[in-house]
């Protein structure tokens, strides 16, 4: 059976999209059959394995405001058993329109349901905000990876991303659990990041990866070539790294 993760964190900038192609592209690597949904309008996880924006006919928004089956919206790429559901701009609007939908939270949920089992991992990458876009992630997951930048604010903002999880598990998917917390762009040069790893480890515990992502800057570089690391620079730390990350999210199972 498929299982559905939300990667997500309304802070922006702490490695969710990085983290969403990465670890799809790595666990595609393994034999895995994944789907990468992108959900934010931005589209940097469309853009980062290699889709043209501009030769998207549908995307995501089209699935979930015109009911536009996810068949029909899902495009290959260049890495093997890994597809994509895109993201254009035309998403933006997306987070007002869902508003006055019925089952507004719910509509990722019953777009991806028939194909779920398609698939051995659904990853969803998550816009930088709690809104609609980020509910019906949460809603249409099994669980969640948090993202948490070892930075000096670093547990800032977890509080209310953890009530709105609380939220979703009261009303909308009392299933939903969290995965693991990541935490990314460590460096292993200031006692900061240390600081950081340890305050992040008290606050939850065993529900931190043993994979700690690092500051590399071949992961900075790849999305612009539209490319995974792991095709970008297969023997980078990044490469590494992200390798190992999804070895541990198997083995979570
Ligand atoms: P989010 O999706 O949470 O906004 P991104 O994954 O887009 O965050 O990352 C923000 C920026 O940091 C991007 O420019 C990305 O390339 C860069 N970045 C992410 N992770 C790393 C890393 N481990 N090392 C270096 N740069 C990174
Ligand atoms: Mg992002």
């Amino acid at each position: 059976m498929g299982k559905i993760i939300a990667i997500a964190n309304q802070k922006g900038g702490v490695g969710k999209t990085t983290t969403s192609v990465n670890l799809s592209a790595c666990l595609a690597h393994l034999g895995k059959k994944v789907l990468l949904i992108d959900s934010d309008p931005q589209g940097n996880a469309t853009s980062g394995v290699g889709v043209n924006k501009g030769d998207v006919q549908d995307c995501i928004y089209n699935m979930l405001i015109d009911d536009v089956p996810v068949r029909d919206v899902i495009l290959p790429t260049e890495i093997e058993n890994l597809e994509i559901v895109p993201a254009t701009i035309s998403l933006a609007g997306a987070e007002i329109e869902l508003v006055s939908t019925i089952s507004r939270e719910v509509r990722m949920k019953h777009a991806i349901q028939d194909i779920k089992d398609d698939y051995d991992y659904v990853i969803i990458d998550c816009p930088p905000s709690l809104g609609l876009l980020t509910l019906n992630a949460l809603t249409a997951s099994d669980s969640i990876i948090i993202p948490v930048q070892c930075e000096y604010y670093a547990l800032e903002g977890l509080s209310q991303l953890l009530s709105t999880i609380r939220l979703v598990q009261k009303h909308l998917n009392e299933a939903l659990y969290i995965d693991g917390v990541l935490l990314t762009m460590f460096d292993a040069r200031t006692n900061l990041g240390i600081q950081v790893i340890e305050e992040v480890k008290k606050y939850f515990q065993d529900k931190v990866y043993k994979t700690i992502i690092p500051r590399n800057v071949r992961l900075s570089e790849a999305p612009s070539h539209g490319k995974p690391i792991i095709l970008y620079d297969p023997r980078s730390k990044g490469a590494e790294v992200y390798s190992e990350l999804a070895k541990e999210v198997v083995e979570n199972e």
